[in-house]
C-alpha cells in the first residue's frame, strides 16, 4: 500500500495554532507506530482570499478530491466580515462539503470523566456519554427548491422547502448502520414523522434499508421533538442516532454541549468510497476561528488533535491507534491538565495550546 495522503488546511484565527498542535500528534505517529502520512498543506477561507482572492482554489479543491483524507482547521474572522457573500472565508467550506459529496456528518458527543463537572447538565446524566449523532449534510431544507422571500399580494412570504429522495436517506441511513454495527448495534431514527411526508419517507426508507441490508443492528424511530427532550433528560439511552440535515444540526449542538466546551469537539463529514475504498472524507473542530483568542496560545487544541483520530478510524481503518490517541487526551485531562476554555472561576493557572499539544505526545509517548 503507498502512503495514505493527507492535505491539511488550517485555515483562519485560531486554525493554524491548533494545526500546530495536530502536526506534532501526526509526526509521533510515523515516528513510533509505523504510521507515516502523505502531508501536504494549502490554504482555505480568509487566508486563501488574501492570497488568492478566492477562499477556495480550484487547484486546492483537486488537492482535497484527490486526497485519502482533508484535516481542516477553522475559517473566517472579522477583517473578511464586509466581503461579498460569493468570497466570504465560509464559501471555501460549504465548496469542499459540496464538491465532495460529503452527505454523512458524524457529531461525536463523548463525556470524559475528568470533565463531567462541565456539563450544565447533573454528573451522573452525562459521566460517561459516548453517543454519535449521524447529520444529513448535502440535501434537506437548506437546500431544496423553491426557495426565497416572494411576494404574495401585498406581503412577503419566505420560503424553503424540505425535500428528500429515497436515495439521499438510504445512503445516509447506510452510513449510520454501518456505525452502529462498529459500535453497540444500535441505531436511533429521528424525524417528524407525524406532521411531515418527508419524515414518512425518512421513516419508510430507513425501515427497508434496515430489512433489506442490517437487520442484526436493533432499529428504533423516535420524532425529533421528542428526541431532543429524551437527549438532555437522559442520553446515554442512545448510542447513534440518524437524522435529516435541519434536526441534524439542532440535535447535533445540543448533544455536543451535553459534554462542555467547544474546544473539545471533533467532526467527520463522509461521502462515497474512492476506487481505494477510504470514502471521501473531511475532517474538521466544530468550533470556528475564535478571533478573540487567536495568536495568544489560549486555544484548546484537543477538537482538532480528536478530529485526525476520527481520521485515523473512520479514513485508515486505526481503530486501536485512534483509540491510544483519545485515551492520551482522556490522561491528559485527568492529570489535571487544562486549556483556559476548560477553567471555571477557581483561578487555576491554564496551560497554553503548544503545552496542550507537548502533553498529549508525551501521553502517547507513556501509552507504549
Ligand atoms: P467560535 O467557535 O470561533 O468561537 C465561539 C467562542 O468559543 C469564542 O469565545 C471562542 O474563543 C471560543 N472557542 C472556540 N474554539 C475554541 C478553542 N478551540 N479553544 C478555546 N476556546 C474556543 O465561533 P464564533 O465566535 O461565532 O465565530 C468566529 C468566526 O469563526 C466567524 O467568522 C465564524 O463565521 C467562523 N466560524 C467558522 C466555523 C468553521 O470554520 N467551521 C464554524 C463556526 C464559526
Amino acid at each position: 500500500m503507498s502512503t495514505p495522503s493527507l492535505l491539511i488546511l488550517p485555515g483562519d484565527g485560531i486554525g493554524p495554532e491548533v494545526m500546530t498542535e495536530v502536526r506534532k500528534i501526526i509526526d509521533w505517529f510515523g515516528a513510533n507506530r509505523d504510521l507515516a502520512f502523505d502531508v501536504s498543506e494549502d490554504l482555505v477561507g480568509g487566508a486563501a482570499y488574501d492570497a488568492h482572492g478566492t477562499p477556495l482554489t480550484d487547484e486546492t479543491m483537486a488537492r482535497a478530491q484527490a486526497a485519502d483524507a482533508v484535516l481542516l482547521g477553522a475559517v473566517g474572522g472579522p477583517k473578511y466580515d464586509s466581503l461579498d457573500f460569493s468570497v466570504k472565508p465560509e464559501r471555501g467550506l460549504l465548496r469542499l462539503r459540496k464538491e465532495m459529496d460529503l452527505f454523512s456528518n458524524l457529531r461525536p458527543a463523548q463525556c470524559f470523566d475528568a470533565l463531567a463537572d462541565f456539563s450544565s447538565l447533573k454528573k451522573d446524566v452525562v459521566a460517561g456519554l459516548d453517543i454519535m449523532i449521524v447529520r444529513e449534510l448535502t440535501s434537506g431544507v437548506y437546500f431544496g427548491e423553491p426557495r426565497g422571500i416572494f411576494k404574495e399580494g401585498n406581503e412577503r412570504v419566505g420560503i424553503n422547502t424540505q425535500r428528500y429522495t429515497e436515495s439521499e436517506i438510504a445512503r445516509v441511513a447506510r452510513s449510520a448502520f454501518e456505525l452502529a454495527r462498529k459500535r453497540s448495534g444500535k441505531l436511533c431514527s429521528m424525524e417528524k414523522a407525524n406532521v411531515m411526508e418527508s419524515g414518512i419517507l425518512w421513516r419508510d426508507v430507513v425501515t427497508e434499508v434496515h430489512q433489506a441490508e442490517y437487520s442484526d443492528v436493533e432499529l428504533s424511530h423516535m420524532y425529533a421533538d421528542a428526541g431532543a427532550m429524551q437527549l438532555t433528560r437522559w442520553p446515554k439511552q442512545f448510542d447513534v442516532i440518524v437524522t435529516d440535515n435541519l434536526f441534524g444540526d439542532l440535535l447535533s449542538d445540543l448533544a455536543a454541549m451535553l459534554t462542555g466546551s467547544l474546544g473539545m469537539l471533533p467532526s467527520a463529514s463522509l461521502g462515497a468510497p474512492m476506487e481505494n475504498g477510504r470514502p471521501k472524507a473531511l475532517y474538521e473542530p466544530v468550533h470556528g476561528s475564535a478571533p478573540d483568542i487567536a495568536g495568544q496560545g489560549k486555544a484548546n487544541p484537543i477538537a482538532c488533535i480528536l478530529s485526525f483520530a476520527m481520521a485515523l478510524r473512520y479514513s485508515f481503518d486505526q481503530g486501536d491507534e485512534a483509540t491510544r490517541l483519545e485515551q492520551a487526551v482522556e490522561g491528559v485531562l485527568a492529570d489535571g491538565l487544562r486549556t483556559a476554555d476548560l477553567l471555571g472561576e477557581d483561578g487555576a493557572t491554564p496551560i497554553s495550546t503548544g503545552q496542550m499539544g507537548d502533553a498529549i505526545v508525551a501521553k502517547l509517548s507513556a501509552s507504549l
